[in-house]
């Protein structure tokens, strides 16, 4: 579905990836480890378009959209949840998602219904405004407004980033739940155990450059090549 290919990303002079190369097929749960400054954001960012000075391939289902803006980018699939969840405060729950549905003419009741049924949280707090959210529900809005565009592609940006350990496990339900649903997820996280565990293969990124891949099974055992790499003990 998304193959990006030898990426190259700059800012100013200074460049932040010199090779990444990965692969995400339909269904899966792909996920992108590595530690601070390897590169983890800015590859999603030159997916989604908001990173303009870059190189190399990116492939969405088989066309080139690595000269495309971020509106085009959405309409043809891809969805990101970015670090930091940018939601708006002074909009309440329900209009932060319909804000979701811009390039939409019409959004659909419907669509909403299935993002309070995915988390119930949102839906008991749909009039409370988007900044009096605690932070994983800040995180549960994010992802419920990237939903709204209803996007083959979800990428999310370190969704536990900040959250107590138990609302880390529900937005990590709630990820199975997506995929459960026919949802395709690339995933970047500094909390290495967390992302092996619900996804289906691994990238290590360092420095820049895809130095790593297997699937997550392999890689969550493997105590040496996470202590290499993701400075794990
Ligand atoms: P983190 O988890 O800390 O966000 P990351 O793996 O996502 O790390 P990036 O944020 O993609 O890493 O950063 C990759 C490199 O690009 C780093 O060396 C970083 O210092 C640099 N960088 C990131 N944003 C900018 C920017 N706005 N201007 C200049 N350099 C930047």
């Amino acid at each position: 579905m998304l193959k990006v290919e030898h990426l190259r990303a700059f800012y100013g002079k200074a460049q932040a990836l010199e090779d990444i190369s990965f692969e995400v097929n339909q269904g899966e749960i792909i996920c992108i480890l590595g530690n601070n400054g390897a590169g983890k954001s800015t590859t999603l960012m030159s997916i989604s378009g908001v990173m303009k000075q870059k190189e190399g391939v990116i492939h969405f289902k088989g066309s080139d959209i690595g000269k495309k803006q971020p509106h085009e980018i959405v309409a043809l699939g891809i969805s990101q949840v970015p670090e930091g969840r940018r939601i708006f405060p002074t909009l309440t729950v329900e209009e932060n998602l319909k804000m979701g549905g811009f390039l939409k003419k019409r959004i659909d009741k419907e669509k909403i219904g299935e993002i309070y049924e995915l988390f119930p949280r949102l839906k008991e707090r749909k009039n409370q405004l988007g900044g009096s959210l605690s932070g994983g529900e800040q995180q549960m809005l994010a992802i419920g407004r990237a939903l709204i565009s209803e996007p083959q592609l979800l990428m999310l940006d370190e969704p536990s980033l900040g959250l107590a350990p138990q609302i880390i496990d529900m937005i990590f339900d709630s990820i199975i739940s997506l995929r459960k649903r026919g949802m395709t997820i690339l995933l970047i996280e500094q909390n290495a155990e967390l992302a092996l565990e619900v996804s289906d293969r691994a990238y290590v990124i360092e420095l820049g450059r895809t130095v790593l891949t297997a699937d997550s099974e392999t890689l969550r055992k493997d105590r040496s090549i996470q202590s290499i790499y993701m400075g794990q003990q």
